[in-house]
C-alpha cells in the first residue's frame, strides 16, 4: 500500500482543489486519437466534484518549450473530458497559464464546478520546477492532488513544486493504482514472475534489467536490444540494432542471471529484412545466421512460441517495450504473440505503457489486462527501483 495521503483523506468541500493530471494525449488535428489518460482521470474529479469541492484541472501535452502554441492547447481536451464527465469543463484559456482570465475564471467558481487551466508547459519554468510558476499554481488552491503518473519521474512546478507552497498535498485515484499495481508486481509478486523487456535499445534500460533480475524468475528479452545480448553470446548481428559500448554490460547480465538461478531469454531465431521498411523482402533465419546486411525486426516463430511457453505458468507478469519493429505489419507478429500470451493467462498482467500499452490496447486485449499503466517513462523508472519524486512530494500518511 501507498504510504501517501490521498483523496480519500481529504474532505474538499467548498475548497478551491487543484489537481494535477496527465492530459499528455496524442492530438491530430486538434482530435483527440487515444483518450485513455482522459477516461483513467475521471475517478479522482468525479470524487472531488460529488465532495463538492472547486476543482481546477492542470496538465502539460507535449513540448511547447515554454511559450503558447496554440496546435498544444489544451482546449480540445476541456471540450472532450467535459463530454465523458457529462458537466461542463470549463476551459480557462490563458496564455501565462496563472494569469488574468485564470484568475478570474477560478474566482467565480461555484462548489462542484470544474475548470481546466492552460497546457503548463506554456510556461518555460515548469520545467525547471521554478519557484515563481509554483507559487503562482499554489496560489489557486487550498488543497493540491497530484493524479498525473505519467510525470510523476519529473520533478516540475506542477506536480513537485507547488507542494512546497501548499499546506495539504495528497495524491488521486489512478496515483496510487499505479503505484500499488506496479509496487506490488515487482516487491510483492505471486510466483513464478515473469518481465518482458523489448524496445530498441539496451542503454535505455540498463537499470531495468539489472533490477529486475534481483526480483524475477524469467526475464525475456525481444526488441532491437535482443542483438545486443546475441552479439555478447559470439553471434553475427548484421545491419541490426547494436549497441557495442553495451556488449560487455549485456555479458555482465548473462552472468547475473546465471548466478541468481533466473531463466534469461533471449531469441532463437529472428525475422529479418534487407531495409527498413514493410515493403523490405523478409524471411525467417536462425541463431548466428542473420548475413552482413540484413537486419533483425521481430522475433521469429520458434521465439513466440518459446516465449509464449515461459509466461504460460506465470502469476505475474509485467511487460515492457514490444519485440520488433511492430508499427510494420510485417514485423508485428512478435508483439501481437506477447499480448496474445498475455491475454490467455491467469495471472496478475501489467503493461508498463508506452508501445506495449498501445500494442495491446490496438490488438483489442487491453481489457484482458490486469493494469495498463497511463506512464511509459514512469513506469520504467518504478521498474528501476527509483522513487519517483512526483509521488514523494505527497504528504505522508
Ligand atoms: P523504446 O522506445 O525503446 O521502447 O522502443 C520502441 C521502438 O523500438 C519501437 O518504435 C519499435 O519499432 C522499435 N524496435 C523494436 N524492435 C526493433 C528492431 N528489431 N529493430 C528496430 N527497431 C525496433
Amino acid at each position: 500500500m501507498l504510504n501517501k495521503k490521498s483523496v480519500d483523506d481529504i474532505n474538499v468541500k467548498g475548497k478551491k482543489v487543484l489537481v494535477r493530471c496527465d492530459f499528455n494525449v496524442p492530438l491530430q488535428e486538434g482530435r483527440i486519437t487515444d483518450e485513455n489518460r482522459l477516461v483513467a482521470a475521471l475517478p479522482t474529479i468525479q470524487k472531488l466534484v460529488k465532495d463538492g469541492g472547486r476543482i481546477i484541472l492542470c496538465s502539460h501535452l507535449g513540448k511547447p518549450k515554454g511559450e503558447p502554441k496554440p496546435e498544444l492547447s489544451l482546449a480540445p481536451v476541456a471540450k472532450r473530458l467535459g463530454e465523458l464527465l457529462g458537466q461542463e469543463v470549463k476551459f480557462a484559456a490563458d496564455p501565462e497559464v496563472v494569469g488574468p482570465n485564470a484568475k478570474a475564471a477560478v474566482e467565480a467558481m461555484q462548489d462542484g464546478d470544474v475548470i481546466l487551466l492552460e497546457n503548463t508547459r506554456y510556461r518555460a519554468e515548469e520545467t525547471k520546477n521554478g519557484e515563481a510558476f509554483s507559487k503562482e499554481l499554489a496560489s489557486l488552491c487550498d488543497v493540491f492532488v497530484n493524479d498525473a503518473f505519467g510525470t510523476a519521474h519529473r520533478a516540475h512546478c506542477s506536480n513537485v513544486g507547488v507542494t512546497e507552497y501548499v499546506d495539504t498535498a495528497v495524491v488521486g485515484y489512478l496515483m496510487q493504482k499505479e503505484i500499488d499495481f506496479l509496487g506490488n508486481a515487482v516487491n510483492n509478486p505471486q510466483r513464478p514472475f515473469v518481465a518482458i523487456l523489448g524496445g530498441s535499445k539496451v542503454s535505455s534500460k540498463i537499470s531495468v534489467i539489472n533490477n529486475l533480475l534481483d526480483k524475477v524468475d524469467t526475464l525475456i528479452i525481444g526488441g532491437g536490444m535482443a542483438y545486443t545480448f546475441m552479439k555478447a553470446q559470439g553471434e553475427e548481428v548484421g545491419k541490426s540494432l547494436l549497441e557495442p559500448d553495451y556488449i560487455d554490460y549485456a555479458n555482465d547480465m548473462l552472468k547475473k542471471a546465471e548466478e541468481k538461478g533466473v531463466k534469461l531469454l533471449i531469441p532463437v531465431d529472428t525475422v529479418i529484412a534487407d531495409d527498413f521498411s514493410n515493403d523490405a523482402n523478409f524471411k525467417t533465419v536462425g541463431r548466428g545466421e542473420i548475413p552482413a546486411d540484413w537486419q533483425g525486426l521481430d522475433i521469429g516463430e520458434k521465439t513466440r512460441e518459446l516465449y509464449a511457453e515461459a509466461i504460460q505458468d506465470a502469476k505475474t507478469v509485467v511487460w515492457n517495450g514490444p519485440m520488433g519493429a511492430f508499427e510494420m505489419p510485417n514485423f508485428a507478429k512478435g508483439t501481437e504473440a506477447i499480448a496474445k500470451a498475455l491475454a490467455d493467462i491467469d495471472a496478475t498482467t501489467i503493461i508498463g505503457g508506452g508501445d506495449s500499452a498501445a500494442a495491446v490496447n490496438q490488438l483489442g486485449y487491453g481489457d484482458k489486462m490486469t493494469h495498463i499503466s497511463t506512464g511509459g517513462g514512469a513506469s520504467l523508472e518504478f521498474l528501476e527501483g527509483k522513487e519517483l519524486p512526483g509521488v514523494v512530494a505527497a504528504n505522508d500518511r
